[in-house]
């Protein structure tokens, strides 16, 4: 993962993820003592830690480790890098994990982390002592049986194996299990790499179904061409589904007939992006959002579908890789219009899916194969849908409010059952 850009609006992420919280709590009707402890992360650290620098000198960076709730399980959570990180971000990202961990049903509540730092900016060796450092930093709180962190925005495996060997430095033996998304050498897992792309279209096979579609019919276009778009763009292609337009920070392609994303990843590696691939048509981003589609599928950044561009999507299905995509006004907007707007802490956990095979796998010290993780994953996922429609058929409710009360409950459950301490 190298890039995410911040969202397009003034309202904080952190409120937008209260708001819905608060209409899943609304709608469970749930009782204003487990709505405050929910509301709010329940631990959050902040560090301000030195770096020294190749040439000699020291700068200040400020991280955050945020946890949100830790009643169902030790909490689980990226690690992001990115010069415009907030608190409030974090903190948002974290209360997200803990539904996205609850809605797939996985023993973990939700947690996120960050530097403020822009990592293109540093050398390999200056982030791997940033990195170093900030894991000590936030070793207090950070533990196999406490917190797992993962790859994020602008963080990789490369980074997960730092930090592994540096709170393995600590404890004076390798303690694996301390972070998932680690390369394999390290006890990484099968499949990891892929696992949100595959998660999210072990989803969309079910939702096509579910809307009476045929997948090999459908035209989708894809906003982000980086880990999680590129390899659903693949995926789908050879699923039979036709890519009409990918885009990426530069902006975007589009082929009516269809693109080959094998080909369109080849351009990019040589190019830089996806932009100037021969065969097709330069779109730009928004237009892409609006294209004649059948599936639009946001991978990139927070935020792309906002109350302005929500009227013009044409897609029937909207399926959310990338975190908080739709703004809550877009998501009325496309309720309103039939969209089925499957949401990201559905359709994009399979990242998290699989960090939880590796977790797993890395305590018991016993591997499986790619076949195997897969396999798990589509039981997960394919559950998890099924369990979120039958909810909002029930209520008669968007499948994200339907995710988002299932997650909650589970939680709230959680909390209610082991009570208040003291
Ligand atoms: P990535 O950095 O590999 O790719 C991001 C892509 O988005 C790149 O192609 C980039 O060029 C593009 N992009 C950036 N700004 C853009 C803009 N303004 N317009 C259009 N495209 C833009 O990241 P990723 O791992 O693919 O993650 C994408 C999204 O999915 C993020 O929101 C991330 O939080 C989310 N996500 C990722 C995972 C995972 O395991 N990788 C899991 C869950 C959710």
């Amino acid at each position: 993962m190298v890039f995410e850009t911040l969202p397009d609006t003034t309202e904080n992420l952190f409120t937008i993820a209260q708001r819905q919280f608060d209409r899943a709590a609304d709608l469970l009707d749930l009782p204003a003592g487990l709505r405050g402890i929910l509301r709010v992360p329940q631990r959050e650290l902040s560090v301000n830690f030195p770096v020294k620098l190749d040439d000699g000198t020291t700068r200040m960076f400020t991280g955050y480790r945020v946890q949100h709730n830790l009643s169902r399980g030790p909490t689980k959570g990226g690690i992001r890098y990115h010069p415009s990180l907030t608190l409030d971000e974090v903190r948002a990202l974290a209360m997200w994990m803990s539904w996205k961990c609850a809605v797939t049903h996985l023993p973990y509540g939700g947690a996120k982390g960050g530097v403020i730092v822009d990592p293109k900016q540093f050398s390999q060796h200056e982030i791997e002592r940033l990195t170093r450092r900030y894991a000590s930093e936030i070793s207090l709180v950070i533990g196999p049986d406490r917190d797992i962190p993962a790859p994020d925005v602008n963080t990789n495996p490369q980074i997960m194996a730092w930090i592994m060997d540096t709170i393995s430095m600590h404890q004076g033996y390798t303690v694996p299990a301390i972070v998932t998304g680690k390369p394999l050498t390290i006890g990484g897992s099968e499949g990891r790499h892929e696992a949100t792309a595959r998660g999210l279209v072990y989803i969309l096979i079910e939702a096509v179904a579910h809307a009476g579609m045929n997948l090999a019919q459908t035209r989708v276009a894809i906003q982000g061409f980086g880990n999680a778009g590129a390899s659903i763009a693949r995926m789908l292609h050879a699923l039979g589904a036709t890519i009409v337009a990918v885009s990426d920070s530069q902006g975007g392609v589009y082929h009516p007939r269809g693109l080959d994303p094998a080909a369109v990843a080849l351009h990019k590696e040589a190019t830089g992006s996806v932009v100037d691939y021969p065969e097709g048509d330069q779109i730009s981003n928004a237009t892409l959002i609006e294209l004649d589609c059948d599936i639009l599928i946001p991978a990139a950044l927070a935020q792309s579908i906002n109350s302005a561009r929500a009227p013009h999507v044409r897609a029937r299905i909207v399926a959310e890789a990338a975190n908080g995509p739709t703004t809550p006004e877009a998501d009325e907007i496309l309720f309103d219009q039939g969209v089925m707007v499957v949401p990201d802490i559905l359709a994009g956990a399979g990242g998290v899916t699989v960090s939880y095979f590796e977790w797993v796998q890395g305590l018991q010290s016993f591997f499986w194969s790619e076949r195997e993780v897969n396999a798990q994953l589509e039981r997960v996922m394919q559950r998890s849908f099924h369990q979120v429609v039958q909810m909002a058929q029930q209520h008669q409710i968007s499948l994200r409010t339907a995710a988002g009360a299932l997650a909650v409950r589970r939680v709230a459950d959680a909390v209610a059952t082991r009570g208040i301490y003291p």
